[in-house]
């Protein structure tokens, strides 16, 4: 095959609006952002406590450089693991209250890693509809079987439980990454226990952001590791670093060591992102205003919404979307609010479902409520003929 194939493919996907480009940043992530050679207050990152171009991390950052150097080296089983890891993992079991944590290089690889180290072609995954790629691709990757239960519905789950009694794992997104709800994880949780399946949970958008000193979203239920043996967490979003970790019990941790491929066969992070992730956490943990502040901006953001007449999706978190519908409306919405300065991603099929378009507003602890009312304004002048539908 020619690769002249792959021309016609992209102009379709340019034909049907769902091309996809990238914007270069000029400078550090922060609301306002050097885009492209001009500013603009942005409103897509996933930094919600806007740890990640803080002062203080970037410090324990450049320590940590001088102390470890650059590079790992290796992978963790042959001699990457530095006592910078050691500690992080010690610091993060601590955080989420689980018997051991173990890092990964990114949370799509960390669920790559657990899923198919712990299913396997005779398994059966019941997935909630709505789950992020990553934890799809690895149901894949393991070759068990993949069922999936309608959004959130935990009576879904139990009859799907109770036609497939052989379940292996329950997987759901803590907060889901497109539509910024909550999964009713008290009641998974209890269908998953009575069923005899472990759960597992990606908190990828609650970590930092919900539960008593943003220990997530198990946290925010008080689901403890009994409730809830695997907890996935990622490092890049509201700790604003990079990386992954899984916590649980003892011998998850240790089985995850012996059969994980991607955390086997990959390189460890730099211990310098470990030193700078362990400082974050601290501030993530302790510094409780951040969480207060994102709060207040989401209230602002959604009061505002409603007075204007915008149906933002059922959200508490700083996932914020407004649905557009098609993929079109979506990329107009996102045009006019960059021709006023402000950037929020257009999130199109297959990120989405086919019809569901939006626009995925995120808020940042980093944003100022006159951020929030500027976005406002903006959204107030969304084209009246495209915002009904
Ligand atoms: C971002 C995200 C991931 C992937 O984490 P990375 O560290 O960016 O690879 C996994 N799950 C969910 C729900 C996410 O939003």
């Amino acid at each position: 095959m020619s690769l002249d194939a792959l021309a016609p493919e992209l102009e379709r996907l340019r034909d049907a609006d769902l091309y996809r480009r990238r914007r270069v940043q000029q400078g550090p992530q922060q609301p306002r952002a050097r885009i492209d050679g001009r500013e603009l207050l942005s409103f897509c990152s996933n930094d919600y406590l806007g740890l990640a171009n803080h002062p203080k991390v970037i410090a324990a950052l450049q320590r940590g450089a001088e102390r470890w150097g650059v590079g790992s080296g290796a992978a963790h089983l042959v001699n990457g693991h530095s006592a910078a890891h050691e500690a992080l993992e010690e610091e993060l079991a601590a955080f989420t209250g689980r018997e051991r944590a173990l890092l990964f290089s990114t949370g799509y690889m960390a669920n790559l890693g657990v899923i198919s180290a712990l299913a396997g072609r005779r398994d059966t995954l019941l997935q909630d509809k709505l789950n992020h790629a990553s934890l799809l691709d690895a149901a894949q990757l393991s070759r068990a079987t993949l069922r999936r239960y309608a959004h959130a519905d935990a009576d879904a789950l139990a009859a799907q439980l109770e036609r497939h009694p052989e379940t292996r794992l329950v997987i759901t997104d803590g907060v889901f990454s497109m539509d910024g709800d909550l999964a009713p994880l008290p009641a998974l949780a209890e269908r998953a226990r009575r069923a005899g399946a472990w759960l597992m949970v990606d908190d990828a958008h609650g970590l930092g952001v919900l539960g008593p000193g943003g220990r997530g979203s198990l946290a925010h239920f008080g689901l403890d590791q009994d409730a809830a043996p695997i907890l996935m967490g990622t490092l890049g979003k509201a700790l604003g670093v990079s990386g992954a970790f899984v916590a649980g019990p003892a011998v998850l941790i240790e089985t995850l060591i012996q059969r994980a491929r991607s955390y086997i066969y990959t390189t460890a992070t730099p211990p310098a992102l470990a030193e700078a992730t362990r400082f974050s956490l601290r501030l993530a943990e302790r510094e409780t205003w951040r969480r207060e502040h994102l709060q207040a901006l989401i209230i602002r953001l959604r009061d505002g919404a409603t007075r204007l007449g915008l149906e933002l999706m059922a959200s508490a978190t700083p996932i914020q979307p407004l649905v557009a519908g098609s993929a079109a409306r979506a990329l107009a919405w996102s045009r006019a609010l960059e021709e006023r300065g402000i950037l929020v991603g257009a999130i199109r099929p297959p990120t989405v479902p086919e019809g569901s378009a939006r626009l995925r507003i995120t808020l940042s602890a980093a944003h100022t409520e006159s951020d929030v009312d500027r976005l406002l304004a903006a959204l107030a002048e969304l084209p009246r003929a495209d915002r009904a539908d």
